[in-house]
């Protein structure tokens, strides 16, 4: 059971000071530049979004009263395609955390070379307070404000944080009703039945498994050997964690905004999503198996494990705490857990980090296949979807390996480079408009 104790904790998390994604993602970016020959003007246009919208999002709660939340969307990058990005809620949203999270979508699709650019979008609030009408009504609202700027041929959200296939409904039915005609395709991730691709909810934790299985095999790694701890128990961290363990890795540590687990001998996990799934605010907290001991987020980090993946928020893993970690392998489901500092103090160490917009591509792959479909008027099998899904991970891994060996740099600034370039040659191709 989630007690008074258990929230409380899970607000001291959310209001911790926090580092600034969009000064973070600046700084990756930075970094890559040495290994670009991209000119002054160009790198000029990547180093901000072309657009930002901030809307008030008015509802009248349940016992009348009217409150306001802060919505935004922000347009990174279009020069490749549609933008594409997930809406977060969550009381830590600012505008500076959905520009960095817009950023990363662009050089994501870049990388994996999809015809997308990036977005993002996100509300300041703390949904475990909304009731589901609350919710629905705050979704409505916020799509009513920002549906000038969205649509299939302009800009595609899809879940993050918080968010999931009937926000993504509420969204279709709004700005169907508003637009007059059936828009299925102005966004991914929602429910099978209203034109979602079968594998879509899978397909992040399903990349991250693609991606930390070809890592685990380059360094000569068994899966079946590997112990895991995964930082996240929502949709990334514990689809992860199920695909693991189906390919025989043990899953020692879990952790979410609650509470952290340690277990030696390895969770059965399908035994701990049943828990999830119906216990308060779908949350770990209350969760008991024989051998497990309770852990902190901090401890997660320290578990000696093979491979450790953040899927919760950015910046968990800094300079206060990266030297700790004892993982070989991160593998970073959530966008931008890592910082700057931690990637320094890390690499010191040899510790390998795959990065975001390579390991967790996955779910935007496939959100491209579900808008194809979507745009065709057909649905593929699911079998189809996690084949091709597969390839489109294979080909980026090799890629970002491939250069990093190549040079001798990250992981994460191979990908950079691979992402940004391309976005740097729609530019170039498109030329400057006026
Ligand atoms: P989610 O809301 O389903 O799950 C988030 C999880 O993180 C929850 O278990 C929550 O309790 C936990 N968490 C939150 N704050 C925490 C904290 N301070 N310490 C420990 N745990 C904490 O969200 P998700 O969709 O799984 O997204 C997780 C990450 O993956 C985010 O960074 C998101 O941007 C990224 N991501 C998601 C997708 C997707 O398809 N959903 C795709 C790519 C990247």
């Amino acid at each position: 059971m989630a007690t008074r104790d258990t929230m409380r904790a899970v607000r001291e998390q959310i209001v911790k000071p926090r580092i600034n994604p969009f000064e973070m993602m600046l700084h990756q970016l930075d970094l890559a530049r040495a290994h670009t020959n991209i000119p002054g003007g160009i790198w000029e246009i990547l180093c901000r979004p072309e657009r930002a919208l901030e809307v008030s999002v008015p509802i009248t709660r349940d016992d009348g009263e009217i409150e306001v939340f802060t919505g935004y969307r922000v347009q990174y990058s279009s020069a490749r395609g549609p933008c594409k990005g997930g809406i977060r809620y969550h009381p830590g949203v600012t505008l500076d955390e959905v520009k960095a999270l817009a950023g990363w979508m662009a050089w994501k699709c870049a990388l994996v070379n999809i015809p997308y650019g990036g977005g993002k979008g996100g509300i300041a609030c703390d949904p475990t307070r909304l009731s589901e009408r609350e919710l629905e009504r705050m979704t409505r609202c916020y799509t009513a404000r920002i549906l000038p700027l969205i649509g299939p041929k302009q800009d595609i959200p899809a879940p993050d944080v918080n968010t999931n296939a009937s926000i993504m409904n509420w969204i279709v039915d709004t700005a169907s009703a508003l637009r007059g005609e059936a828009v299925p395709g102005i966004v991914t991730g929602k429910s099978i039945e209203l034109g979602g691709a079968l594998g879509r909810r899978e397909a992040t934790g399903r990349g991250v498994v693609f991606t930390a299985i070809g890592i685990l095999q380059r360094l000569g790694i068994d899966v079946t050997q590997a112990r895991i701890a995964v930082q996240g128990f929502g949709n990334v961290g514990s689809i992860a964690a199920q695909l693991l363990a189906k390919q025989g890795a043990k899953v020692v540590g879990i952790s979410d905004v609650s509470c952290g687990y340690y277990c030696p001998n390895g969770f059965d996990i399908d035994d701990v999503i049943r828990y999830v799934e119906t216990s308060p605010g779908h949350l770990l907290a209350g969760y008991s198996t024989p051998g497990m001991e309770e852990i902190t987020n901090d401890d997660l980090f320290t578990l000696d494990v093979d491979v450790l993946i953040p899927a919760a928020l950015e910046a968990q893993i800094t300079s206060r705490n990266a030297a700790n970690v004892q993982a070989k392998v991160i593998v970073e489901g959530a966008n931008g857990p890592t910082t700057p500092e931690a990637d320094l103090i890390l690499a010191e160490e040899e510790t390998v980090v795959v990065p975001d917009i390579l390991a967790n591509a996955g779910g935007v792959v496939c959100s491209y296949f579900e808008w194809v479909q979507n745009i065709q008027c057909f649905a593929w099998e699911e079998k189809e979807t996690n084949q091709r899904l597969g390839r489109v991970m294979q080909r980026a891994l090799t890629e970002v390996w491939d250069l990093s060996q190549e040079r001798q740099i990250s992981l994460r600034l191979a990908a950079f480079v691979l992402g940004v370039e391309r976005v740097a040659q729609a530019i170039r191709l498109r030329g400057v408009f006026l």
